[in-house]
């Protein structure tokens, strides 16, 4: 069989290229290990911590704040098995899409494991047989797995990754966290909501580190609030397990004290490492970089003509919806458009409670580059809306140039700020000034206004409600 294009992997860069690859008239196939489609993040990334984070805030909500909004309950309890079963619907359903989608477009799926034999070779190893098939161009999507610590054994019963994370048989009575990035206060949230007890054991100074300075600040009062307690600045040394305990030992680098903490459950989230395992890139002449990542170019070509990589195995954020920009980017590519990325616009968003959502620069790049710049900021406990839901923890800021008032920057932590970082995709996109947004009516009342009071404040601070 031979193709235009064959796609090795099939979550959200491997798909979305597919699809786009078939809309543009290119014979495609698609080459998936596992029997349902979608990847990590719709198997055991994006959907399914999604679906987990919303149940235990709606339990969270219930236990703690009806009673104020004047709803009475008696005999609330957590059903953690329906929860689970719950979002594993939600991901069934998902990943079904994703067949159906094929399907529509036309994309031959194959079941097996892909590798180079040659660059216009692919072997397909399923279960019963092995074949080949012949390809006159190749994209690696093969994503990435979670990565660990030197001698830190992950048994995957007490010391977890997020993968058995949404999966417990049980709500931990204590769970550390290791690593106070994305997965650690997304997952940690789901669990204190249900009642645990969070530890979280994090290398550097803040939680969520690589995110503008003052989202890492406010969201670990937030998350203080929900019990969580944090120790920043700490190195992990070891984590044990002795029968149903775990024992972490970390040491506080400024003081070289060492705490010990035991729990139940020990959850390892210190990031996640490009997957080529077996993928015979040896074959073709391609090296991985020191982090295991496949090297391209500018255009995500490999050193090999015809082979591109995307998403999660290449350079850049681990973020689905860039996997996916990076799809439609090498399928039109290969079609012979020339299509382009906006790398600083795609937005990163951490969906705890406040969540957290930010595009373009940080305050600490922009003082790094020297450049100057003013600072809008709008509270949401002034915002109406907040109040009317009781939401009022966070703070939408607004980066600007100081002299073009150009958007630079806008980092948002509060109720709903997910949805509300497309509005700053937009602005920047077609470089408004803060000014600009001032300028454009925001309904009221909704916590989009806030965007536009930061943007006000950041003008001659003229925000109006504060
Ligand atoms: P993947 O989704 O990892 O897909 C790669 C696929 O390739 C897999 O299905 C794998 O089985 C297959 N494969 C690998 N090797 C072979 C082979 N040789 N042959 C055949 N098949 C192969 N990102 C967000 O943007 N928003 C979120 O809310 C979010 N939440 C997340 C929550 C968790 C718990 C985790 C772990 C991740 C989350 N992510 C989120 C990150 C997101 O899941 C990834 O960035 C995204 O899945 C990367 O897509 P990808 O297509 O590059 O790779
Ligand atoms: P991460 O990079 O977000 O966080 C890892 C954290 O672990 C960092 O804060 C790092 O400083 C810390 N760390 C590293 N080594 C450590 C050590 N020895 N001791 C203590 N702390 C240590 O990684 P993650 O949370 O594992 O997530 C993996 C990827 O998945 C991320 O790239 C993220 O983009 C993606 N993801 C995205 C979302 C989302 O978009 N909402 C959700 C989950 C995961």
């Amino acid at each position: 069989m031979e193709f235009d294009v064959t796609v090795i992997g099939s979550g959200p860069g491997g798909y979305v290229a597919a699809i786009r690859c078939a809309q543009l008239g290119l014979k495609t196939a698609l080459i998936e290990k596992y029997s349902t489609l979608g990847g990590t993040c719709l198997n055991v990334g994006c959907i399914p911590s999604k679906a987990m984070l919303d149940s235990s805030e709606h339990y969270h909500n219930a236990a703690h704040t009806f009673s104020t909004h004047g709803i009475e309950l008696s005999n609330l309890k957590v059903n953690l098995g329906q929860m689970i079963n719950r979002k594993n619907e939600v991901v069934q359903q998902t990943c079904d899409g994703i067949q159906f989608l094929m399907k529509k477009n036309k994309v031959t799926v194959f079941q097996g494991w892909g590798s180079f034999i040659d660059k216009n070779t692919i072997q397909i190893k399923g279960e019963t047989e092995t074949k080949n098939i012949t390809t006159k161009n190749t994209i690696i999507a093969t994503g990435s797995k979670p990565a660990s610590l030197p001698g830190l054994d992950i048994d995957k019963k007490r010391i977890i990754t997020s993968t058995e994370a949404l999966n417990l048989p049980e709500v931990p009575k204590h769970m550390i966290v290791i690593g106070g990035g994305v997965i650690g206060m997304e997952m940690g949230s789901v669990y204190a909501r249900l009642g645990a007890k969070v530890s979280v054991v994090e290398y550097m100074g803040s939680i969520i580190p690589t995110m503008d300075a003052t989202m890492g600040k406010e969201l670990k009062k937030s998350l203080e609030k929900l019990g969580f307690e944090f120790f920043l600045g700490h190195k992990v040394e070891s984590a044990t397990v002795k029968g149903k305990t775990v024992t972490v030992v970390a040491e506080n680098m400024k003081t070289n004290e060492k705490v010990e903490i035991k729990a139940d459950y020990c959850l390892v989230s210190v990031g996640r490492k490009a997957y080529t395992d077996g993928l015979g890139l040896e074959n073709i002449g391609l090296t991985t970089d020191e982090r295991g990542r496949v090297l391209v170019d500018d255009h995500l070509q490999t050193s090999v003509p015809g082979v591109y990589a995307v998403g999660d195995v290449v350079r850049g954020a681990m973020l689905a919806h860039k996997a996916e920009e990076e799809g439609t980017f090498v399928a039109e590519t290969i079609a012979g458009q020339k299509p382009h990325i906006n790398y600083l616009l795609i937005p990163g968003v951490v969906y705890t409670w406040p969540e957290v959502a930010a595009v373009g620069h940080t305050e600490e790049e922009l003082k790094k580059q020297g450049r100057a710049y003013k600072v809008g900021s709008f509270p949401f406990k002034a915002s109406g809306r907040a109040r009317a839901s009781m939401d009022t923890d966070g703070v939408v800021k607004v980066l600007a140039d100081k002299t073009t008032d150009e958007i630079l920057g806008v980092h948002m932590i509060g109720p709903r700020v997910a949805d509300m970082i497309a509005e700053a995709v937009v602005a920047m996109e077609f470089r408004a000034s803060a000014e600009d947004i001032t300028r454009m009516s925001h309904a009221h009342p909704t916590f989009t206004e806030s965007f536009k009071e930061a943007c006000l404040a950041a003008t001659d601070n003229r925000a109006i409600h504060i």
